[in-house]
């Protein structure tokens, strides 16, 4: 996964001209964190995971990102992470830097008690390089509002009340009115807007989606609420399709009780691979990373894919994918509602106040808008594509805070 982001960063850096000295700032990680994580399971078996957390790059403010906890959590995926959520941050131009991080444990085997636990030995582990202004964990996949709350707990215990360490709170913990919609719905703008640069809107748009979960699953109720008609929907376990579109409140419904779509009456079952070459005017990669590979992306039929999952097209794929005229609108805009309402979030507690969701949302409609005709536009004036020009402008954002901080001989060219 290191080895796509980075290929994508040479993309835009090539635009730029860089010279490899610069490029090797650039994507050297500013710290990299490794620490055990000893615990004692319920049953009073010792338990053993590693925990990681990349510290990309802080020019434009503390460092931030999500942690996952997951089996295949390592360095290298860790670092590709970070390395995305700096590009990010500065597109959206929230005043943050890159991080990611996580355990490399299977939170469906651990108890709760247990995950609590896991939680505050990996805090204690590497509490003096995270904090309010120096590095703000989120949540991420197999983690939420409730992980969260156990680290600003445990970070708290040592530094005194601390809200700020964190964001993905409860809302009784200081959390964001509309923070755990917020991926989903900006999600819905990136649409919107990629509809406009072809014409159309959302009514009479059909869409397909891979993932149900908090993103895929808010993304889909806001964009049917919109009147877009979402024609099938598959996860882990399966699909259900409907071409009239499927009733999305009820499959919410479903899948809040049922962990999956799988299963759903309102609609026909499918072979959930199936979903990336559904036959629908846009496809909206919701799951993990490399959904969408060079096997697969003939099969897609979509002209529009808006990556609401962080790295679901390989490099390869989205070669083949350009060639044939599809728009991608790339993670680092397309998902980066939930940084942006993650920086609301940091705000209101680093004030000790409160905003209405009218205010969170209205916001982030506007940031998000904001930010794809930023991309939009660098992506006209050098005539290259969405994910390219992201890049570029994330690019250029980064290096000249990084320019900005201090004084140097070496002249460094970022136009
Ligand atoms: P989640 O755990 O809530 O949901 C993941 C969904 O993907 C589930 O529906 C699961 O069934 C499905 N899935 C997993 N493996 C699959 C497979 N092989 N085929 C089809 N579906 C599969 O996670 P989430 O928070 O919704 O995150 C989804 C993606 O969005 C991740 O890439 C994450 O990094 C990214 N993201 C999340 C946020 C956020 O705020 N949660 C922000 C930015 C990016």
């Amino acid at each position: 996964m290191l080895a796509a982001s980075h290929r994508y960063f040479h993309q835009a850096a090539d635009v730029l001209n860089l010279a490899p000295k610069i490029r090797e700032i650039l994507l050297t990680p500013n710290r990299v964190i490794k620490v055990e994580v000893v615990e004692e399971a319920d049953d009073g078996q010792l338990m053993h995971f590693t925990g990681f957390r990349v510290q990309h790059n802080s020019a434009r403010g503390p460092c931030k990102g999500g942690l996952r906890y997951h089996p295949t959590m390592d360095e290298d995926h860790a670092s590709a992470l970070a390395n995305l959520m700096t590009w990010k941050t500065a597109i959206v131009d929230v005043p943050f830097g890159g991080a990611k991080g996580g355990i490399d444990c299977d939170p469906s085997q651990l108890s709760r008690f247990e995950l609590e636990r896991v939680t505050r030995r990996f805090v204690d582990r590497c509490k003096e390089m995270i904090g309010p202004t120096i590095d703000i964990p989120a949540p991420d996949v197999n983690t939420n509002a409730d992980v969260m709350a156990w680290i600003m707990d445990e970070y708290s215990r040592h530094y005194g009340f601390s809200p700020g360490v964190v964001t993905g709170k409860p809302l009784h913990l200081f959390g964001s009115e509309g923070r755990e919609e917020a991926t989903g719905r900006g999600v819905m703008y990136a649409l919107e807007e990629a509809l406009r640069d072809r014409g159309r809107d959302l009514s009479g748009t059909t869409i397909a989606l891979q993932g149900f979960g908090n993103v895929g699953s808010h993304a889909a109720r806001l964009i049917a609420e919109r009147g877009g008609t979402i024609v099938a929907v598959a996860d882990h376990m399966g699909g259900v399709s409907n071409e009239k579109g499927l009733d999305v409140p009820a499959l919410v419904a479903w899948a809040g009780e049922h962990r999956t779509v799988a299963g759903f009456a309102g609609g026909d079952a499918f072979d959930g691979s199936e979903i990336i070459g559904w036959d629908a005017d846009v496809l909206i990669p919701a799951a993990l990373e490399d959904a969408i590979d060079e096997k697969n992306a003939d099969r897609v039929r979509a002209q529009i894919i808006v990556e609401a999952a962080n790295g679901p097209t390989t490099p390869d794929a989205d070669a083949i994918l350009h060639d044939r005229g599809v728009l991608i609108v790339p993670d680092i805009l397309a998902n980066a509602g939930g940084v942006t309402v993650s920086y609301f979030e940091w705000a209101q507690n680093i004030q000790q106040f409160r905003w209405e969701l009218d205010r969170v949302n209205a916001e982030l409609e506007k940031s998000m808008r904001r930010a794809y005709e930023a991309v939009r536009g660098c992506a006209r004036d050098k005539k290259i594509d969405l994910r390219t020009a992201a890049f570029v402008l994330a690019i250029q954002r980064v290096g000249r805070a990084a320019l900005a901080r201090r004084a140097l001989r070496e002249k460094i060219d970022l136009e």
